[in-house]
């Protein structure tokens, strides 16, 4: 049986940037060889059995060489195994995938390339260059720096590129800029012409400054820039002035922590890079159903007959439905004539997911709006069901027996701590803003710290959380809330914390 190597770029840094061929290769894989930068971010597309193999250089270990990627390539396609090599960029430019095939072909595997997206054009594309503009540049060479311009036995002839009309790309330069810069000027250039350099391109740590061939050593010096970064020579480099776009977005240059469960953290980190943040994920609750009881088994079993139904999340609207799929049943179970409340429009548009519209959804999105939003009605002797969460506030099914109702209140499931990863950990605790969709991730968030990290936080990050009860737990834990939701959903969490930011600019 023979296997398959796929080489894959895997694109500048953006995740987003990967190609779908290179998504499909990366799913369908199981060994995946890859870098240790540029690639990292893909790794969770991987398939989770997928043995993930380090080619870069980590802390405590040495990279392997060149000759030990060939090697576990040819093995492990010679094994049979499906693999994707994984590469920064582009794997055919400056990435010595070259090399990597000649090997496979030697050897008789089975192979194939998927090109990726090369930060040679795709770093300027972020900070708004044009490798080539009409009127400005009909052409652009892609060079690496790496050699050493001062010696003679480099290969780059830096005087003919010099001479070379059109726009002029330098891929690993930062270490010899000063050197590349006079060589250019020396070899005909003028030392005004602009130069944009373009550090971690595409991600949400990139920076970028534009200065000019006789300034920008000095510059980066000044500013701190440094690899990995795209050096772009030439007049399209001051276009970025007006056309560069990232770093418009509010939330640019800020680290923000999404500590919601891994199942559900998504849509929150997908709007917060969007506006640019850097996320980092820290999910420190998972969600689990409980076991079942006999409780659960009455209530589903005697669904048909219930007058209210209350949910009050999107996990809780999950479990009960997975529960009747384990019995063989689906919203039909809900009696037709049953007031089903949804605590907000996430919980409603879950429901719906199920066939389910919602009655009922409270202005506010609490427990306590809940009982608001049913204030008109007679509640004496009715049959209620509320689905929640193990260890849920009392309040909302209090309220409702004080009304009279005969209520039956089922824990579907529950909120367990999860052990983090020491770097999430840590990058959480040096970021800009700490985010908290409920109690318990408050809860298990600061169960995570020893006495030093609490002392940290004092002076760290800015607390932002969706919701008067996540607040007070939060103030209740030791923390200082610094924004609150004013609509309490995902949407309105983004919002608190976008003011945030922007009332502190303003100030
Ligand atoms: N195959 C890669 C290049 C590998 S060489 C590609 O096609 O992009 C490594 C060099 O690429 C770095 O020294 C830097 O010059 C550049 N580079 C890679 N990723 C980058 C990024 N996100 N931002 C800026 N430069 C980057």
């Amino acid at each position: 049986m023979s296997g398959f190597v796929h080489l894959v770029g895997a694109g500048p840094g953006d995740p987003g940037l990967l190609t779908v061929a290179g998504l499909r290769a990366l799913e369908r894989a199981e060994v995946v060889v890859h870098d240790r930068l540029g690639t990292e971010q893909l790794l969770p597309l991987c398939h989770p059995r997928a043995e993930l193999l380090n080619a870069g250089k980590s802390p405590g270990r040495q990279a392997m060489t060149q000759d030990e990627i060939n090697a576990a390539l040819v093995e492990h396609g010679l094994r049979g195994r499906r693999v994707v090599r994984l590469k920064g960029g582009d794997p055919f430019v400056f990435g010595r995938g070259g090399e990597e095939a000649e090997a496979l072909a030697a050897a008789g595997v089975e192979y194939a390339v998927v090109p990726g997206i090369t930060s040679a054009i795709a770093a300027p594309a972020y900070a708004g260059i044009p490798v080539t503009h009409r009127g400005v540049a009909t052409s652009f060479t892609v060079v690496t720096g790496h050699e050493d311009p001062t010696k003679p036995s480099e290969q780059t002839d830096w005087a003919a590129l010099a001479r070379v009309p059109g726009t002029l790309v330098v891929l690993m330069g930062m270490g010899r800029l000063g050197g590349i810069a006079e060589a250019l000027i020396a070899g005909g250039r003028s030392p005004d012409e602009p130069v944009g350099v373009v550090q971690w391109g595409t991600t949400p740590r990139q920076r970028r400054l534009v200065a000019t061939l006789s300034t920008v050593a000095a510059r980066v010096a000044e500013e701190g820039l440094g690899s990995p970064a795209v050096v772009v020579v030439g007049p399209v480099a001051s276009l970025a002035g007006t056309i560069g776009w990232l770093e418009r977005r509010p939330l640019m240059g800020r680290t923000v922590v999404v500590t919601r469960a891994r199942a559900q953290a998504s849509e929150l980190s997908d709007r917060l890079r969007a506006l640019g943040a850097d996320v980092v994920e820290l999910p420190v609750i998972r969600i689990a159903p409980v076991d079942s009881s006999p409780a659960i088994d009455a209530a589903l079993d005697a669904l048909g007959d219930y007058r209210l139904v209350v949910l009050t999340s999107v996990n809780g609207v999950d479990a009960l439905f997975a529960r009747l799929a384990e019995r063989g049943r689906d919203a039909r179970s809900l009696p037709p004539e049953a007031t089903v409340v949804a605590i907000g429009p996430a919980t409603a548009e879950r429901l719906a997911a199920h066939g389910v519209r919602a009655d009922l959804v409270p202005e506010r999105f609490v427990a306590e709006g809940i009982l608001e939003s049913l204030a008109g009605r007679d509640l004496q002797g009715v049959p209620v069901l509320v689905a929640r969460a193990r260890g849920s506030r009392p309040e909302l099914v209090d309220g409702l027996r004080a009304r009279g109702a005969a209520v039956d209140e089922v824990e579907l499931y529950e909120a367990v701590s999860e052990p983090a990863d020491p770097d999430a950990l840590a990058a959480a605790l040096a970021a800009d803003h700490l985010t908290f969709t409920a109690s318990s991730t408050v809860r298990s968030f600061m169960a995570l710290l020893g006495p030093a990290d609490r002392q940290a936080l004092g002076a760290g990050p800015r607390v932002v959380s969706i919701g008067p009860i996540t607040s007070d737990t939060a103030r209740a834990e030791g923390l200082e809330v610094h924004a609150e939701a004013t609509e309490f959903t995902i949407p309105g969490l983004v919002d608190a914390l976008l003011s945030d930011v922007g009332s502190r600019e303003g100030a």
